[in-house]
């Protein structure tokens, strides 16, 4: 599939059935597999043999699915998760444990930051977040002697910054450590982070991979190009014998291509277990099959409610990387000529009780935790997601009273934008 197209991936990556099987992918619904004797169970154990055995670890309708993202990416492996967050978590934990190290962008998916600032934290593994607007300079002074990572997101959820990811990848790189990219916002069809430099991609599939709000799941691709055994001192889990799994040596048995996504899924995934069910996987590559068509619609509808939003004055200010003069656009332009995504953060004149009352009155806009769905949807962080908060500590993680998070989905743009226009009284 390699020298197709992005859009004929979506549709056929992956999966390429023989002669009588099925044109769909297979729904294998077995925890388990059938062998004819203990040695031949004994050679998957090992890894010397390709197969499977227990779906906590691998699932063939998963493996389908993980190797069409895999593709839509320019990867060389990946791996399906039962969350976005179990992605983000699996991806860092693969080769930071405690005592270690990681950079951080600060504006990331609020999830992600709790993960990292506070669970992660518990489990002795620090985390220094850099502004993504920050100098080299600056971004240079964040590693130190234990720091195993740097990570990102190409379209921040909900600050809506773009990174400037080969500026954050030549920094890891000049410190010999990979970049992780969240990828969620952008996707494949609009961003291909390896192209720029990044060595890992997550993503929350639950987002515009899925597309339709039917199933939660995460996605971990490897670019493979990552050399582990020049970094060996920094990278012991996968440069040294992993004595829980018969003494091998993933870098040196895998190679750059495969070693990162082997002990993902041989460690990570046979002792934390967040694989995701085969059914999702299924519903992910129906999602996957329409990707290319449904982000041009969302990237247009976003736009368009943007643009209407700009020029409205009931609005105070509108966050959307495809407006020109917003101040992401020229890195917009670089890394996503195609258009950004769906979601417009702005803010309603009046505070927080005006943001509330608008909120009220949208008809066809539904209030909901979600983005990136088919039908468009919205949230007032200050009433919803952080409403624990005062407005000082909002102002603090960049958030006003008044910012409304709309998720333009895939109806007609007049329609949407008539909606937000009787609800503003205009
Ligand atoms: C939603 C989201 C996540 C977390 O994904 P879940 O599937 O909800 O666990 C991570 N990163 C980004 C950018 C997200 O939008």
């Amino acid at each position: 599939m390699s020298d197709f197209k992005i859009e004929t991936k979506c549709v056929q990556g992956g999966y390429t059935p023989g002669n009588g099987e099925p044109r769909q992918i297979p729904i294998v619904q077995s925890t388990t597999f059938k062998y004819a004797t203990s040695e031949d169970m004994g050679k998957l154990f090992d890894l010397e043999a390709n197969g499977y055995f227990y779906t906590r670890l691998q699932n063939p309708t998963n493996d389908y699915v993980a190797a069409k993202i895999a593709e839509l990416e320019g990867g060389t492996a990946a791996m399906l998760t039962s969350s976005g967050q179990a992605a983000s978590f699996y991806a860092i934990f693969n080769i930071a444990s405690c005592g270690d190290h990681v950079v951080s962008s600060s504006t990331i998916y609020g999830g992600t930051y709790n993960l990292f600032a506070v669970t992660m934290k518990r489990m002795g593994i620090d985390f220094t977040f850099v502004s993504p607007d920050c100098t080299e300079e600056e971004l240079n002074a964040a590693f130190q002697p234990n720091t195993k990572a740097v990570f990102g997101e190409t379209i921040a959820n909900p600050a809506l910054t773009v990174l400037d990811i080969e500026k954050f990848a030549n920094a890891a790189h000049a410190h010999g450590v990979p970049l992780i990219i969240d990828n969620t916002f952008a996707t494949p069809v609009g961003c291909r982070p390896f192209e720029w430099g990044a060595d890992i991609v997550t993503h929350s599939t639950t987002k515009y991979m899925d597309g339709h709000g039917a199933a939660v799941g995460g996605c971990i691709v490897d670019s493979g190009k990552f050399d582990w055994m020049a970094h060996a001192d920094k990278f012991p889990g996968l440069c040294t014998p992993d004595d829980s799994y018969h003494g091998v040596t993933y870098a040196e048995r895998f190679g750059k291509e495969g070693a990162f996504i082997t002990k993902a899924t041989a460690q990570l995934m046979r002792d934390f277990g967040s694989i995701q069910s085969p059914q999702n996987a299924f519903y992910l590559n129906l999602g996957l099959e329409s990707l290319h068509v449904r982000m041009k619609r969302h990237c247009e509808n976003g736009l368009a409610v943007a643009k209407f939003l700009e020029a409205s004055d009931k609005i105070e200010w509108v966050t959307y990387a495809g407006l020109e003069n917003d101040k992401y656009h020229k890195l917009a332009e670089k890394y996503l000529p195609n258009g950004t995504c769906g979601v417009v953060s702005f803010g309603v004149k009046g505070g927080r009780k005006a943001a509330e009352e608008f909120m009220k009155k949208l008809k066809l806009i539904a209030i909901e935790t979600h983005v990136a769905d088919a039908r468009s949807c919205c949230l007032h962080p200050a009433s919803a997601t952080h409403r624990q908060m005062n407005d000082a500590e909002l102002e603090a993680c960049g958030i006003t009273n008044n910012l409304v998070r709309l998720s333009c989905g895939l109806e007609n743009a007049e329609d949407l934008i008539a909606d937000i226009k009787q609800a503003l009284g205009e």
